[in-house]
């Protein structure tokens, strides 16, 4: 038996067999001169195969599933690259000036571009860097006659252990008997990782050595919630995971009959429960693990697959979203691109300090048009339900007055073209800087309802770069420093009347939900599968008792004494 930590990318836990999937890689690519008259050949060779991968992935798109969202759009990337002038241009330019093969010059142009992204410092590109190697060899496949074995057809349930699973395949997978992913490669940001979810398949990436470590149909037990594989298990281990695997599935089934069941404490305390999404097609997963709205739509990932993505889109998706909550409500934050999340049509600003930079609203503000064709696109989606607006990052009053102005031109922009929209949409703003905690009275004057963005609060407020693992012990949502910004925020916005919700990953923490129901708390986003946790929390929770032990938690001096007092009042209850 052997144990191998990674990066948990996609939660469960699946026990079973190995199918060690090691990419046929190419075969040696044979490349030689050609005579001039064959170029209009091996071009015409060329644009068939990449008709013939148009096809494939055309037929690929538009399957109803779940996760077909996330598979669309990277099959929509993908289309866009085998459409590419540049990549056309430097291939035929290779037949033509060195008279090359088709093959020859598919590699090496397809192999150029891939060196070219992977050197980017934006992780972004980085990882369109796989989506490229994947379409060339889809074009070589065909050139070379090559009938590849596919996970599309897995006839027996398997754990898919491979180096690298590029996106086109993981969208093909037979996901039915795809038990769980371990990747050598991989990072929670990469297309692959992001279908694993979508799909709910238990997923480890980043260990380098798994091809080596792992033969063909050993047993495999991979735990996607902490990141670990264990090789070659004990039945003793076995046993052990089974028990875990069904408790797992008897509580996720005591949860779901929670989902009609308000969020309300034993003593009547009610709270919202919301759903945070990134795309518009995770709707039915969250109405049916019983999000009473959507609370953080990150509207930026509809940009990021795509490049440009115009008002008419993203009206579409906007009132696909609003549509299918049927009038409850739906939260739209404005797009929180910049930082690691730069779209394709902006990706030539590279900046120092990216998250201190042009982020959020701040590029919202700096790209007038652009921002005011997505408020075009929310107001107009608005007919169809229940919006509300919400900006990220907002680090003062000027910025958050520039942003309500710019919606009011949005709004004039729609009246000239006789375009409707709602009379009543409650506009408010994300508090994820410390400034903006501080000055909450300030900013509740201006704003219908405040967000809390854990997630960044904690990243600014003590200084931690949220991606940076080295420094992860730092990133302390229980610090002193950090519940003291939530109270303030939230006693200002209640203060003047307005709500507070918490939108990032804290909210979704069953252990910090009395906290925050305590600080008085009113709404709480997370990700969809979290909430009938929450809920099981907050139905046995007592308000009077969740608002001392805030009380308690509020004179505590470090993080670590708070752990401590919260798993004291733990084991009393
Ligand atoms: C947050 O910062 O807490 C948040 C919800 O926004 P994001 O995670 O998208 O930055
Ligand atoms: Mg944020």
């Amino acid at each position: 038996m052997k144990k191998l930590t990674g990066v948990p990318v996609s939660k469960g836990i699946a026990i079973g067999k190995a199918l060690l999937f090691l990419d046929a890689d190419f075969p040696e690519i044979p490349r030689f001169r050609i005579e001039s008259n064959q170029i209009d050949e091996e071009w015409a060779r060329f644009l068939a195969a990449v008709n013939e991968v148009k096809e494939n992935v055309k037929s690929l798109r538009g399957v109803q599933e779940s996760g077909a969202g996330e598979r669309d759009d990277i099959l929509n990337a993908h289309l866009l690259m085998l459409e590419d002038v540049e990549f056309h241009a430097q291939i035929k330019k290779q037949l033509e000036d060195n008279l090359e093969n088709i093959e020859g010059a598919v590699w090496g142009v397809g192999h150029e571009f891939y060196q070219m992204l992977m050197a980017s410092p934006v992780s972004y590109l980085r990882e369109r860097a796989v989506d490229i190697a994947d379409v060339t060899k889809q074009i070589l496949n065909i050139l070379l006659n090559i009938k590849k074995y596919s996970l599309a057809d897995l006839t027996e349930d398997v754990i898919v252990v491979t180096r690298e699973l590029p996106p086109s395949e993981a969208v093909a997978m037979n996901k039915r008997h795809v038990k769980a992913l371990v990747m050598g490669a991989g990072s929670q940001t990469s297309h692959t990782a992001i279908l694993a979810k979508a799909f709910e398949i238990p997923a480890v990436f980043g260990i380098s050595a798994i091809v080596e470590e792992v033969a063909q149909d050993d047993t495999l037990i991979v735990d996607g919630d902490v990141g670990e594989v264990i090789i070659k298990p004990t039945a003793k281990k076995i046993e052990k995971y089974r028990e875990i695997i069904a408790q797992a599935s008897e509580k996720k089934h005591g949860q779901e009959a929670l989902r009609d069941l308000p969020a309300e404490t034993m003593d009547g305390y009610r709270v919202i429960l919301n759903a945070n999404i990134e795309f518009p097609d995770e709707v039915e997963q969250a109405l049916r693990y019983g999000a009473e709205g959507i609370g953080l739509y990150r509207s930026e990932f509809l940009f990021l697959n795509t490049g440009h993505v115009g008002e008419e889109e993203q009206f579409q998706a906007y009132a696909s979203v609003l549509k299918a909550m049927e009038g409850k409500p739906v939260t739209i934050r404005t797009i929180d691109v910049g930082g690691d999340k730069i779209p394709l049509n902006f990706r030539t600003i590279e900046e120092k300090n990216p998250l201190l930079g042009l982020r959020a609203i701040r590029f919202s503000l700096a790209h007038p048009e652009l921002f005011k064709a997505q408020l075009r696109a929310i107001l107009r989606a608005s007919v169809f339900g229940v919006v509300k607006i919400m900006f990220p990052m907002i680090s003062g009053l000027t910025e958050l007055e520039e942003a309500l102005s710019m919606l009011e031109e949005a709004k004039k922009e729609c009246r000239k073209k006789r375009q409707a929209f709602s009379n009543n949409i409650d506009v408010g703003c994300m508090i994820e800087i410390p400034a903006a905690a501080v000055i909450a009275d300030i900013l509740a004057e201006k704003s219908k309802f405040f967000s809390l963005g854990a997630n960044d609060l904690v990243q600014y407020s003590l200084a931690v770069d949220r991606n940076n693992e080295q420094v992860g012990n730092l990133s302390q949502p229980f610090h002193p420093a950090i519940l003291r910004l939530i109270k303030k925020t939230i006693d200002d916005a209640h203060s003047a009347g307005i709500k507070v919700a918490m939108c990032g990953e804290l909210a979704g923490d069953p252990a910090a939900a009395p906290v925050l129901l305590g600080l008085g708390l009113d709404e709480f986003s997370m990700s969809a599968s979290q909430i009938p946790l929450v809920k099981q929390i907050i139905r046995k929770a007592n308000s009077e008792k969740c608002r001392a032990l805030a009380k308690k938690i509020l004179t505590r001096k470090s993080a670590k004494e708070v752990e401590i007092l919260m798993k004291e009042e733990d084991s009393q209850s």
